[in-house]
């Protein structure tokens, strides 16, 4: 089975949207830096930069406006900002035209597509419809022999307000070089979206200062 792949350079839409919607800054192209400071004591120790890069794939006709992506890609931004002062940087962003088996994706037809798509530089984060395994999302932690590896996918079966904390769990995998899930309460990284506490059905979206730390570390240029 071939599949089709169609290119549809859609940056400079998506950043006139999210300069329009959020009134960002970009210190270079495709720079998703929303203008969040926190007071939180650590990020005294800060760089002055730091950040990840990565491209979006997006799979066409399974239901994504660039209005949502710009949304998900701008809350997973805001995540970053307000806990590590910790930017994400989207350097491409394709659209491509799937066959209809992709819609439920499984993992050999994930790894079919990598292959099919050819060299590109990790992470990518993909944009689905559905997948067959019923996870709303996942990612694969760089530097294993898989084709997989480095990469983040985001379906639809996440639910609206747990896109954009779901995008920045599945990039906080890759970007901490971690599979494990915290167990802190309120961290981004614990494994469900929403907070156990049934009383309390706040989101998790706090990183703490050995994660900010680390993310430092490994992506201060
Ligand atoms: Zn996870």
């Amino acid at each position: 089975m071939k599949l089709r792949i169609l290119q549809v350079n859609a940056l400079p839409v998506l950043l006139l949207c999210l300069f329009t919607m959020y009134g960002l800054r970009a210190e270079s192209p495709g720079q998703f830096v929303p203008g969040i400071k926190s007071e939180r004591n650590f990020l005294r120790q800060a760089p002055a930069y730091s950040g990840i890069s990565f491209a979006v794939i997006v799979f066409r006709d399974v239901g994504w406006s660039e209005a949502e992506i710009t949304d998900v890609i701008a809350e997973a931004s805001r995540i970053y900002a307000r806990n590590c002062h910790f930017t994400l940087d989207v350097t491409s962003i394709r659209f491509i035209e799937i066959d209809a088996r992709l819609h439920h994706l499984d993992e050999a037809m994930q790894q079919r597509l990598l292959v099919e798509l050819g060299d590109i530089d990790r992470p990518i984060v993909f944009f689905i419809g559905a997948t067959s395994a019923n996870d709303a999302a996942y990612a694969y932690l760089q530097g294993t022999v898989s084709p997989s590896q480095g990469t983040a996918w985001l379906s639809r079966q996440a639910t609206t307000q747990c896109r954009g904390p779901l995008l920045a769990h599945e990039i906080g995998h890759i970007a901490l070089q971690a599979s494990r899930h915290s167990r802190q309460p309120g961290n981004l990284m614990r494994d469900s979206c929403h907070s156990s506490n049934i009383s309390n059905q706040s989101i998790n979206t706090d990183l703490n200062q050995q994660q900010c730390q680390t993310l430092w570390s490994r992506y201060t240029p």
